[in-house]
């Protein structure tokens, strides 16, 4: 199957005289005849549904489709992006451990790193994601174990050179963990490229109506764990009867560990109805993405020859520093996120957004409708105009997230916004 078609046809495949559409399996618990046989999902030797914090069928039917999407061997789903993130993490890394880092990540990823992490004693090396091999090879310890990174960052729309640092990972026997949000398997499947594992923050693209808050984590099963120093993947468990993941799960040891671990102790577990409504977003997303690229590039091209712009920053943009890479990277489009810089600084920006009679001002991206977002006036108000500018947020930027609607009319908004200033 192509990828369109898996998005509207892998995951749940109704069986004789069975609904068509994926059902929502309202239900925490499930039944069982016989206590040996609910005892044996307990012991993991077979698989079944128990308890919905571990595993339910409307969320198992979505994280086979999005397996399939990525080309991963599991998928675990998860109540959020920054818990996806969190549970990618902790399922190799504990304190004493030590992680490298790209610096041009989402906000939300940076302080779950470099705040909380570190307090549960995960140090962390962030480097720059144009890194080269012989730099990303120095940051790497004794005690490091796994690298991560954007495929697309959100907001600055850097591109990892996924292959450069699966390379740099893969020859100190450590994963590289790669945040794909931006992107969706549409535009990018970092398992392609080497990466050994794919997070989402489910949120944005991929449910992309703006309705669910969500994550994702995918294993490619390309990982040999045995050959790294992992022992919580390749030594006896002792809350599972001494069972060792890599033994008894293969290519499937890391995902597997992470819902039966990391998903029972932490709970982080999302609900069959955000399941339902994510899958329903899955079955448009090759639809969405196509018309949220076109669009994306079309506002990056007019802004970029409009009088009252200072700047426009989009990977499509062949003066952009990451042209090249996105070519590679992203070449069926790089999104519907663009930044751009008005003229006349702060205030010219914030009256701008203001003019938009159809771009709404929302703190959300990746969705359909358009929006926008003034970072200097909002995420960042308290930073003074020197602070700003290191933080790399300069005080005339605006985030836009471009939607599904007809290019024509969001351009006449932009058009008439910028004439009124
Ligand atoms: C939004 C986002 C997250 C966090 O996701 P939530 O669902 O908001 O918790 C993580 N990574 C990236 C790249 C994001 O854009």
């Amino acid at each position: 199957m192509k990828i369109g078609t898996k998005c509207v046809q892998e995951g749940y495949v109704p069986k004789d005289g069975e609904p068509r559409v994926l059902p929502i399996y309202q239900s925490t618990t499930f039944k069982y005849n016989t206590a040996e046989s609910l005892g044996d999902l307990f012991d993991l030797k077979k698989p079944g549904y128990f308890y919905t914090r571990l595993a339910n069928p409307t969320s198992g039917f979505v994280e086979k489709k999005i397996a399939e999407l990525e080309g991963g061997v599991g998928c675990m789903l998860t109540a959020s992006g920054q818990s996806a993130n969190l549970a990618a993490i902790l399922n190799i890394a504990q304190s004493g451990d030590h992680i490298v880092c790209s610096n041009s990540i989402y906000g939300g990823t940076f302080n779950l790193i470099s705040v909380s992490l570190k307090k549960m004693g995960i140090d962390t090396t962030f480097i720059d994601p144009t890194s080269d091999y012989d730099t990303i090879c120095s940051a790497i310890k004794p005690n490091t174990r796994l690298i991560f990174g954007e495929t697309l960052s959100n907001p600055t729309l850097t591109v990892l050179d996924i292959e450069n640092f699966a390379k740099a990972a893969h020859d100190n026997h450590i994963p590289l963990i790669v945040d794909n949000t931006f992107p969706t398997p549409i535009n990018c499947r970092p398992i392609e490229w080497g990466a050994d594992i794919v997070t989402h923050a489910s949120t944005k693209y991929m449910d992309g109506h703006g309705t669910i808050v969500m994550g994702a984590i995918i294993d490619s099963g390309n990982f040999d764990w045995t050959k790294g120093n992992f022992p919580e993947l390749t030594e006896p468990d002792p809350s599972y009867h001494g069972l060792i993941y890599t033994e008894t799960f293969g290519k499937a040891a890391y995902i597997t560990k992470c819902v039966t671990a990391v998903m029972r102790d932490l709970g982080i577990s999302p609900s069959p109805f955000n399941s339902f409504l994510l899958n329903m977003g899955l079955e448009t997303l090759h639809l969405r993405m196509k018309r949220h690229n076109d669009n994306g590039i079309a506002v990056a091209k007019y802004l970029k020859n409009h009088p009252k712009v200072m700047w426009v920053s989009y990977p499509g943009l062949e003066d952009n520093p990451y042209y090249d890479l996105a070519q590679k990277y992203l070449k069926e489009g790089q999104s519907g996120v663009v930044s751009f810089g008005v003229k006349g600084g702060k205030e010219k920006a914030m009256k701008v957004i203001n003019n938009f009679k159809m771009i709404y001002i929302v703190t959300h991206v990746a969705t359909l409708t358009s929006s926008c977002l003034h970072p200097a006036s909002t995420t960042h108000r308290q930073l003074s105009d020197e602070q700003l500018k290191e933080a790399g947020i300069l005080p005339e930027l605006i985030r836009l997230s471009i939607g599904i609607e007809d290019i024509d009319d969001i351009i006449a908004d932009l058009d008439q916004a910028l004439s009124l200033i």
